[in-house]
């Protein structure tokens, strides 16, 4: 035996019932039975793309941008709000940020894992439930650009508080409706919600999270047609312990309506598919079985919510049978910006933390801000701060404009916010040093400052994870992205396509390449004179015109290269995305520090943004150069074969001689059908 192997055994003398050991003692009992529908990978892609808007009735700049096609005409100059809605979004947002300063506790929040009732009440008395909900229905009728100004302020008071609000007003009842319900369902849930009525967005199930295909919360149809009966488990429904409305994503069976013993056969024949269901949180059948704790966003109330034989109005229907992720597809187009808006007020609030203390810390003789490696950390924080603000600002005034398709930068913004906001929250930890870690309660407890820089970490990072993950927010985009090769040359792809139908599509393909191609080699990036209005960035965004035109050329060599195999080069196509999305934030950036130079605004930022525009853009080319040059050298290919290997369990040696402390158990939790056995920890609220 080795010296190292004797030393290793000398630490972990005792064989605990967690140590993972050779033999590990502890293989996981791992899957239950077949759990959720039963879906093949072709069926998921199939489902998400029936899910997918292929129509582009306006013209989008994200798309235009992986094409190769830099329109800028189509951001700048940057749209501007309306006096009146300007005027209304001001008003309100200083009402909000009156309320929050008298009345939101943040670290009581924090500590007590929960928003005070009060607060919540008080939110609704300002009129937060109602911010995008029209006038007509009660509603402040807020533009998305001052929504979302509001959750800033909102978040930064605490981060529980902009999540409780995007949760109902983005996802929950409101937007649905207001996109796609009828008028006798507006007039009779909206001002409900406006009122403060709180609403949640019930999708996810133990056993779907990013594959909705999966749902098996079914809601059968009475042979008469008149309601539907769900049954079925969903998780993590953010609102949810404290919803009085949810949005229920329900999968109605194909065939005839009407369950065996009601008539069934001669019911209504139903189409089926997944539904969106309006459902009212205190019906019959339905039990709040847990609430549910995170690793941030303390203050959530999140549940998992069991229904039974839950008998929901077939008025409560919203949209047609099947049509139900279609709705919650096109419901995130506007309402994934709230989660940016969050992630650029953590921006905001780490900003101020990192300049007020790193002057005022000192080590080796100097304000820790005079030392480069800190230096560059500030630096950071400031430029990308400013990014996420001109992103979301830019993505929402262009919802409100309402003559640009926002698909993709609404995507956009929601991927690069929520990855740049952790790496903005992980810098401050660091400049903080030791009392980074340190949790504000403690801080305060020894007489310091109560910063909460950890729990800004803690409470960011589920932003990318929910409301799509960052990967699938990657392949989403991604699929925009190819979506004119897949048009122009999808068939080509098929495989075991006959030799004559081939050619057709080759014929086809052949001449969309012929006309795009010559698009991409020269462009307004190659002249020195170009851009030249934006002064100082005017360089940058020559570099995002010729980047832009790179991009779909790597595009192109993707698919010359892998036809049909590229969808599963996730890395390549994250790539291509991540690229997309700096060259989007330097754009909006540079837009917007431009109109607001133009406009002289208010507090400096007439004088200074292009300092911070130009700092992002250099930053950010720093990182798109590294991103091109990984497309084609990386080790996308090495890591499929190691993680593969890994899987096969290869290389489990290295897990030995750890104790691992999870709590045994499934890895994901059995649905058992049938009436709940726990307790109900529904609360309402006011
Ligand atoms: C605090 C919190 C609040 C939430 N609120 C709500 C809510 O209000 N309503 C609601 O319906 N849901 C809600 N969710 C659920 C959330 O939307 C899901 O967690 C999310 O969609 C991811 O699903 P999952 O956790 O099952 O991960 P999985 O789908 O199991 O994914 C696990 C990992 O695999 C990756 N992955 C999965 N598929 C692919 C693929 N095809 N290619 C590449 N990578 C892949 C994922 O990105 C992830 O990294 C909430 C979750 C949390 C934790």
């Amino acid at each position: 035996m080795s010296e190292h192997q004797e030393s290793a055994r000398a630490t972990h003398p005792v064989t605990q019932p967690n140590q993972v050991s050779e033999p590990d003692r502890r293989e996981p009992q791992s899957r239950m039975g077949p759990r959720g529908a039963q879906v093949s990978e072709a069926q998921a892609r199939e489902i998400a793309e029936q899910a997918r808007e292929t129509e582009w009735a306006l013209p989008s700049f994200g798309r235009q941008l992986f094409l190769g096609d830099f329109q800028l005409s189509l951001i700048h100059p940057h749209p501007r709000q309306e006096d009146e809605a300007a005027r209304r979004g001001e008003e309100f947002c200083a009402r909000l940020r009156d309320f929050c300063e008298a009345s939101v506790n943040s670290a009581l929040i924090e500590r007590e894992a929960r928003i005070p009732d009060e607060v919540v009440t008080g939110l609704a008395d300002v009129g937060a439930f109602g911010m995008k909900i029209s006038t007509a229905y009660g509603g402040l009728g807020l533009s998305n650009l001052y929504y979302n100004r509001a959750l800033i302020i909102a978040g930064s008071a605490s981060p529980a508080l902009a999540a409780l609000l995007s949760a109902h007003q983005s996802i929950g009842v409101p937007q649905p409706l207001a996109l796609f319900g009828t008028d006798q369902q507006k007039q009779h849930y909206l001002p409900r919600c406006a009122r403060g009525e709180i609403s949640a967005f019930l999708l996810t199930e133990p056993d779907v999270g990013s594959d909705p295909a999966r749902l098996s919360t079914t809601a059968t149809p009475s042979a008469d047609g008149s309601e539907y009966v769900l049954n079925g488990v969903k998780l993590w429904t953010t609102n949810g312990v404290v919803a009085d409305l949810l949005v229920v994503m329900a999968r109605v069976p194909k065939g005839e309506g009407g369950r065996e013993g009601e008539g069934g056969r001669e019911g209504k024949s139903h189409r089926g598919g997944i539904t969106a269901f309006v459902v009212e949180g205190s019906a019959e059948g339905i039990t709040v079985e847990h609430r549910n704790a995170f690793m941030g966003l303390r203050g959530l109330e999140n549940g998992a919510t069991r229904f039974h034989e839950v008998r929901v109005p077939a008025a409560s229907r919203i949209g047609e049978e099947g049509q139900g992720l279609k709705i919650a597809l096109t419901t995130l187009n506007t309402g994934r910006l709230s989660l940016p808006a969050s992630c650029a007020s953590a921006g905001k609030l780490a900003l101020k933390i990192a300049r007020e203390w790193s002057g005022e810390r000192v080590q080796w003789g100097r304000p820790i801000a005079e030392h480069q490696a800190v230096a560059k950390k500030i630096a950071f924080i400031a430029a990308t701060g400013y990014a996420l603000e001109a992103v979301v600002e830019l993505s929402s005034q262009l919802a409100d404009d309402k003559r640009r398709d926002i698909r993709i930068e609404a995507a956009l913004a929601k991927l690069y916010c929520s990855e740049m906001g952790c790496a903005i929250a992980d810098e401050l930890v660091q400049i903080r040093g030791g009392r980074g870690y340190e949790t504000a309660a403690s801080l305060a407890a020894r007489g310091e400052r109560g910063v909460p820089a950890e729990q800004l970490l803690r409470d960011l990072r589920i932003n990318r994870i929910f409301e799509g993950s960052s990967e699938i927010m990657r392949l989403l985009i991604a699929r925009e992205a190819v979506d004119a090769h897949l048009t122009a040359a999808g068939e080509m792809i098929k495989p075991g396509l006959p030799a004559a139908q081939r050619a057709r599509a080759a014929a086809k393909a052949g001449g969309f390449y012929a006309r795009w191609l010559p698009t991409l080699v020269t462009g307004e990036g190659q002249r020195p004179q170009a851009f030249s209005e934006f002064g100082p960035l005017a360089p940058h965004l020559r570099y995002a015109e010729r980047a832009s035109r790179k991009l779909a050329r790597a595009t192109f060599y993707g698919m010359a290269r892998w036809q049909g195999g590229l969808e599963r080069r996730q890395g390549f196509l994250g790539r291509l995305v991540d690229i997309g999305a700096e060259l989007f934030a330097m754009s909006a950036v540079c837009v917007r520090a431009q109109m607001d130079a133009e406009d002289g605004a208010a507090g400096g930022r007439a004088e200074t943004g292009f300092e911070l525009a130009g700092a992002f853009c250099a930053q950010a080319r720093v990182r798109c150069d590294e991103l091109f040059g990984q497309l084609w050298k990386n080790t996308d290919s090495a890591d499929t074969g190691l993680a593969r290997r890994v899987m096969s369990g290869r290389y489990k040696w290295l897990e030995y001689g750890i104790i691992d402390p999870s709590i045994p158990g499934p890895w994901v939790a059995e649905t058992v059908a049938g009436p709940s056995k726990h307790e109900n920890v529904h609360r309402h609220i006011g």
